[in-house]
């Protein structure tokens, strides 16, 4: 293939943008933000998750606490029942016997009932404490996923600019280019591959690989405009001053 020297070298331009797109590309789907809001939106599950937990278990509580005191309520009512009853004087001496009796077990009924009460009410405390430090924890995870999503965002906002500066760049650059060369030069880029680089101090600016005295001599007899590519990594291989031959 033939292509003007010039073209060649416009070439080498369009490999240099295409480059940085393969870069910009790089840094949009590789940027450490990434991981760390997927590892932070895990985090802010499992915190909220907690937070739920020790909400159910202290709701269990309030209403556990109503329905100790409740009891307590019905226990006192009735000892105030069976004291007016006995106050009244009009019971027998065996009524008397057993309301007294009643009234006793009430009462040790009504320290018992207290006595968990207390003990229901200390668990409380204690699990209304864990709510709290479980909000604070929501919230701090919370904080670093907005941290890193708003880190993540200035990035996306930078890498966006630049892609569309190359991608205009690369827009003006192609119709400079004769088309059977840009049709090699992008299959080569089709597939992985770097497509044009430049011969410098007899090396192929893809693979790097020094090129021997016979390929040296077939380069310094080819005419300026020939297309050459390197024989080991296939790259388009552009000649100017720098390539020392
Ligand atoms: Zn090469």
């Amino acid at each position: 293939m033939k292509a003007d020297p010039a073209a060649q070298r416009r070439l080498l331009d369009l490999a240099e943008v295409d480059t940085e797109l393969a870069r910009v590309h790089h840094r949009r789907t590789t940027m450490p933000e990434l991981a760390e809001i997927t590892a932070a939106e895990a985090a802010v599950r499992a915190r909220r998750d907690a937070g739920v937990a020790v909400r159910t278990q202290l709701d269990d509580l309030d209403r556990e606490v109503t329905r100790q005191e409740k009891e307590i309520d019905a226990v006192r009512a009735r000892e105030d029942r069976d004291r007016k009853l006995l106050q009244g004087g009009t019971l027998n001496a065996k009524q008397l016997t057993d309301l007294e009796h009643e009234l006793h077990s009430l009462e040790r009924r009504q320290s018992v009932l207290e006595d968990d009460l207390l003990e229901l009410m200390e668990r409380r405390e204690a699990v209304a404490l864990d709510a709290q430090h479980a909000d604070v924890a929501r919230e701090k995870a919370e904080q670093v996923l907005a941290d890193a999503t708003h880190r993540r965002d200035e990035n996306l906002a930078d890498i966006d600019t630049n892609d569309a500066r190359r991608t205009a760049e690369r827009a003006k650059i192609l119709p400079t280019l004769p088309a059977d060369l840009l049709a090699q030069y992008e299959r080569r880029v089709g597939q992985g591959r770097i497509g044009a680089a430049l011969l410098r101090a007899r090396r192929c600016g893809a693979c790097r690989l020094e090129l021997d005295a016979r390929e040296i001599s077939r380069i310094r007899e080819a005419a300026a405009d020939d297309v050459l590519e390197c024989e080991e990594c296939g790259a388009i291989m552009v000649r100017t001053a720098e390539s020392g031959l």
